[in-house]
């Protein structure tokens, strides 16, 4: 007789109450909505672990409420002050970037969600996964940089990588209950803060202006990837590995309204839809609670006829070059993705300390992808040592840019 393996919802509701959490970047702005549903349910969930790179002042109040096993800040130079914060507490408190790895496999959470930026999330993830842990991520960057080492890890170890991004919750809330084939998904993008803004004036917007985001408050690295349209770029792989869909099923929709958080297109030609107000709380807590819902801690009511009206437009690939890389990198596979994202780090975080120019961003890129040539990607020494190499190839291109 077969083995009956018990459904999602008899396997959430058999999980021990409450549900333990490693928070890893619970100072972001991910990690703080994250602790705002906790906050909301202490009888269902309880943040095990905290984490910041080096907000060690909000991380100490945070582990004052919360009470975790373990506050882990990145930064060593901030290890001292918060260990004397948190004396008289029984927290332990860890410092150093590969800690964080460490207390993810070794903490007794069942959920790990992973909220850090860039290629700092991917050994967090790949040590949640191999723990056995699911994996409710926000850090699109491990699935750029290593998409199919990841979900390969995940089918071996039989542990779910649940999406916090808004647009892939959106994707996972249509799929939820399908079992026919997808023709295709329709991301959608707000386009950024310079979506009507002339081609030939990017090249002088200042950092402030690519920081205001239209419609999502969110951390600056991903704020100024939403602006070159990178992020959706990302978006377009990340979901390529989450739902195992091909280049040619992935559609971008520039909707700036951002009521319509994504769809879905069945074999049918149906389209399903997830709409609503953009508040992340919903999509964190979706992966929390998947496939179940709850209410929200702020339940701000949405209103359709109050929406105006929504449009839809196909993205502007040559005013956003960003996009096109990300299609190309998803096409060729191997270490670019990889390459793409540590040529994006090393370039968002130079235009943001005003070294380069915004359109500079993508000549980074371009650059680091021209000059280093393609390999594969086996392992996690293989991605560290790229991610190192491509670093340097965009410090040095950056070094002359800044020369001109
Ligand atoms: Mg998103």
């Amino acid at each position: 007789m077969p083995i009956q393996t018990p459904s999602v919802t008899e396997r959430f509701t058999a999980a021990p109450v409450p549900k333990r959490l490693a928070v890893l970047g619970s100072t972001g702005s991910i990690g703080r909505q994250t602790l705002d549903i906790v906050r909301h349910r202490p009888e269902k969930f309880r943040a095990v672990v905290l984490s910041t790179n080096t907000r060690w002042e909000l991380l100490a109040r945070q582990a004052a409420e919360f009470l975790p096993d373990y506050a882990v800040v990145a930064d060593e130079r901030f290890a001292e002050p918060l260990r004397r914060a948190l004396a008289h507490l029984p927290v332990k408190v860890l410092s150093g970037s590969g800690e964080l790895a460490r207390v993810t496999a070794g903490c007794d959470a069942d959920t790990v969600v992973n909220a850090l930026v860039g290629f700092a999330g991917l050994p967090p993830t790949v040590a949640a996964l191999e723990a056995g842990k699911t994996l409710a991520l926000a850090n699109k960057e491990s699935l750029v940089v290593a998409g199919e080492y990841v979900m390969e890890l995940a089918r071996r170890k039989g542990v779910e990588v649940v999406p916090i991004d808004s647009e892939h919750s959106a994707i996972l809330q249509c799929l939820t209950g399908e079992s026919s084939p997808v023709r295709k998904i329709i991301l959608t993008a707000s386009g950024g803060p310079f979506r009507r803004l002339p081609a030939g004036e990017l090249e002088n917007v200042t950092v402030e202006q690519a920081l205001a985001h239209p419609k999502w408050e969110m951390g600056a690295k991903i704020t100024i990837d939403s602006a070159t349209m990178l992020n959706k770029g990302f978006e377009v792989i990340e979901a390529r590995w989450l739902f195992g869909l091909g280049a040619s099923q992935i559609e971008v929709a520039v909707h700036p309204q951002a009521v319509v958080h994504s769809l879905v297109e069945f074999a049918d030609g149906a389209l399903k839809a997830q709409l609503g107000t953009p508040d992340m709380h919903l999509p964190i807590q979706y992966a929390l609670t998947y496939p179940e819902r709850w209410e929200l801690p702020s339940d701000e009511e949405f209103s359709l006829t109050r929406c105006g009206e929504l449009f839809f437009e196909e993205p502007d690939t040559e005013k956003f070059p960003a996009l096109g890389i990300a299609f190309n990198v998803l096409e060729s596979g191997g270490d670019r993705g990889c390459v793409l994202n540590a040529a994006n780090e090393e370039a968002v975080q130079a235009f943001l300390a005003g070294r380069i120019r915004f359109t500079d961003i993508a000549r980074v890129i371009t650059h680091c992808l021209d000059r280093i040539p393609y390999g594969e990607l086996p392992d996690m020494e293989t991605a560290r040592e790229c991610n190192a190499l491509a670093r340097r190839t965009a410090a040095d291109y950056i070094a002359g840019l800044q020369g001109r």
